[in-house]
């Protein structure tokens, strides 16, 4: 099991992230811009003792995944848009991930609370020798009662101190697999849900705005070393935004130098993830701490 301090580490983010988590659903209305939703998320994690622990995401319709504002992001929130708003919060690295839909059109209302059910469903079988495609199958058979379908390619995931995506993965459909989950385990489960239009399937897009620290070795420039430097001691090996580094050197000299820790694969970048069908995507997502006979959910 974990150790009691860790255990409170948990479930200080987790309540970070659920407060945080609230007062984006109030913020999240036709016209505001994405940026300053991202700001506001962001800075109320840090003014609640929290230390960030990926991008706040913004993910509008047929995106799913890993849209955050870029540093002059001018978009504001369309009529009619399904928002998907994805936090994370760490305390001394120890990680809360939640995600919530706003549906600012009725007609996708029924999504929305089908994939709050499949997620409150699954996270009631949490417990030690659970197999994960049971979780996986318990998310695609609440999809389809709504007559809608998983989005099969993505899961939910294993968290460890600093690391957001470890371990085992949590399907979104049944998959051949014999992994159980156990106790002192700890993991974001996330189903997300599309039309039965919809492929079930996300696709990667061509822009990313969300980056990660991967690898140390092989830098050239002495400013790209300085910026590498920077982002290990700032994000160690979270994920975090190009806006995260706006102040750290000159915009020139910062922008070359990212380019090049880019390209050098130093920074590895996480690309938007669009239903490949184009259809509307809802999202729902919990981390839960598995217990000797049951869970705790820290971001509830
Ligand atoms: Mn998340
Ligand atoms: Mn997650």
């Amino acid at each position: 099991m974990l150790s009691r301090d860790v255990l409170e580490c948990y479930i200080k983010a987790g309540k970070i992230a659920s407060e945080v988590r609230s007062e984006a659903k109030e913020i999240v209305k036709k016209g505001v811009p994405l940026l300053e939703i991202c700001e506001k998320v962001e800075a109320s994690i840090k003014a609640k003792g929290g230390e960030l622990a990926f991008p706040c995401n913004i993910c509008l319709n047929e995106i799913a995944a890993h849209y955050s504002s870029p540093p002059e992001d001018a978009q504001t929130v369309p009529k009619n848009a399904v928002v998907k708003i994805d936090l994370g919060v760490h305390i001394d690295g120890y990680i809360a991930d939640t995600a919530m839909t706003v549906c600012l059109n009725p007609e996708f209302d029924g999504m929305v609370y089908a994939v709050n059910e499949a997620l409150k469903q699954v996270i009631n079988m949490v417990r030690p020798g659970v197999k994960t495609s049971q979780i996986g199958e318990v998310v695609q058979k609440t999809a389809q009662r709504y007559g809608l379908k998983p989005i099969w390619n993505l899961t939910g995931h294993q968290l460890s101190k600093y690391v957001l995506h470890t371990g085992k993965p949590i399907p979104n459909v049944p998959r051949f697999d014999f992994a159980r989950i156990n106790a002192g385990e700890v993991f974001a489960i996330e189903p997300f849900f599309t039309l039965s239009s919809g492929k079930g399937e996300i696709r990667s897009g061509t822009d990313s705005y969300i980056f990660r620290l991967q690898r140390e070795r092989g830098v050239k420039s002495p400013t790209a070393k300085d910026l590498m430097d920077k982002i290990k001691e700032n994000f160690k090996t979270l994920p975090f935004s190009k806006r995260w580094l706006n102040g750290f050197m000159p915009k020139s000299e910062l922008d070359a130098a990212f380019k090049e820790l880019l390209s050098a694969k130093n920074l590895m970048d996480y690309p938007i993830l669009i239903e490949a069908a184009g259809k509307t995507v809802v999202q729902a997502e919990h981390t839960v701490i598995v217990t000797d006979d049951g869970r705790i959910v820290t971001t509830q």
